[in-house]
């Protein structure tokens, strides 16, 4: 089959095969390219209008107990700045947010021992009581099921955490053995029973990923359902073992994000401050690709430069709360509009 009729049966029936997909990866050219682009916009603008939805991100511990091999704030990397934010620092990071227009606010972090079960749930009772229209996502790791289960009755809804690759022998390419493939799956799957809105994800170029890991990353989204998914390009941090390796690409990353779009249809898709860094047309590209999501940053400014996962993090301009005014102009002047709402994820039923 055509990679553009391998699109259009993955635009009707919502899937593809292994092979398929293998073959749509591996062989797309740039007109394969702009026919996904222009289709994950048109299904992007068929569900939720020209409407792009923001986030405040709140980078709550540059601390992490793990060692993930490509991430600045593994715990092996000495040079790291350390910070954690208490708690009246991150309600206030909120009430910045709030006045600003955010409604979601989510809270990121290295898995910081710090942030114990009690203090986690005061944390999330207090941003509940104090702006109960807003959403609360946390992206803060693997915890046991009854501690997500704690932080849910406390009031967050959504979680993020990427499952990073759905191959085991590339997990531990990316992981050391102190961590378990097994287990952060089994954490998605908890979180999803829960009833979080959840979302799962991957980097693209990440070490020794091939384009069977990446239609297996497709064909795990496929069966996840999340209700968010985080795709962004890997990129390099200069103090981690993979500091020689090269930065994920842009066309391939954009490629893949107009192919999520088109496969799940209604999912909550970022343009991810990754895709911002690695080019500065990455996030309006994002969009363009089918994306409908962006986070500013909303961390306290003196932190911003310490919460650094990969080199040359996009941390001011349009990346930061303070540019949201100026976010809000590109987008309008390419013809979206920024939405002050909580922008849950909602059912579609898509009729192509
Ligand atoms: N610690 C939590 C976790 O790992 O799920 C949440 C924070 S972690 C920094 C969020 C995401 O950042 C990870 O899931 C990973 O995909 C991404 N990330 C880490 N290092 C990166 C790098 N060098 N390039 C691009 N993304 C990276
Ligand atoms: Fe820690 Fe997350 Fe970075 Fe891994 S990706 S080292 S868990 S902050």
């Amino acid at each position: 089959m055509e990679n553009i009729e391998l699109i259009n049966k993955l635009n009707y029936s919502g899937e593809l095969d292994f092979e398929e997909f293998k073959h749509l990866l591996s062989t797309y050219d740039q007109k394969d390219f702009e026919y996904a682009k222009e289709l994950a916009a048109k299904i992007t603008k068929k569900i939720f209008g020209n409407k792009i939805y923001i986030r405040g991100l709140i980078e709550i511990s540059s601390y992490c107990k793990n060692d993930c091999y490509y991430c600045g704030l593994r715990r092996s990397n000495l040079k790291a700045v350390r910070y954690r934010l208490n708690k009246d620092e991150i309600l206030l990071s909120c009430k910045e947010g709030y006045k600003l227009g955010f409604r979601t606010f989510v809270l990121q972090g290295g898995e910081d021992l710090y942030y114990q079960d009690e203090l986690m749930v005061d944390i999330i009772k207090s941003i509940r009581q104090l702006y109960p229209d807003c959403a609360i996502t946390l992206s803060l790791g693997e915890k046991s099921k009854e501690t997500y289960k704690k932080y849910y009755d406390a009031g967050a809804n959504r979680y993020l955490l990427r499952h990073e690759t759905y191959n085991e022998d590339h997990y531990y390419m990316l992981h050391p053995h102190s961590m378990s493939f097994k287990k952060r799956i089994e954490c998605l799957h908890n979180l999803k029973e829960i009833g979080f809105q959840t979302g799962c994800g991957f980097m693209v170029g990440s070490y020794h990923q091939t384009i069977d890991h990446l239609v297996n990353d497709l064909l795990f989204i496929k069966e996840l359902k999340p209700e968010m998914v985080g795709v962004g390009p890997y990129l390099v941090h200069h103090d981690t073992p993979f500091k020689d390796l090269k930065n994920g690409k842009l066309n391939q990353t954009l490629f893949i994000l107009s192919i999520i779009r088109i496969m799940t249809k209604d999912v909550l898709l970022p343009a991810t401050t990754a895709l911002a860094t690695l080019d500065s047309n990455g996030r309006i590209e994002g969009i363009k690709h089918g994306c409908n999501v962006v986070m500013p940053n909303l961390s306290p400014q003196e932190v911003r430069e310490k919460y650094l996962l990969y080199d040359n993090k996009a941390i001011i301009g349009q990346e930061a709360s303070e540019g949201l005014k100026e976010l809000i102009e590109t987008l309008r002047y390419n013809g979206y509009e920024v939405v002050y709402q909580r922008g849950d994820y909602c059912k579609f039923d898509y009729k192509g």
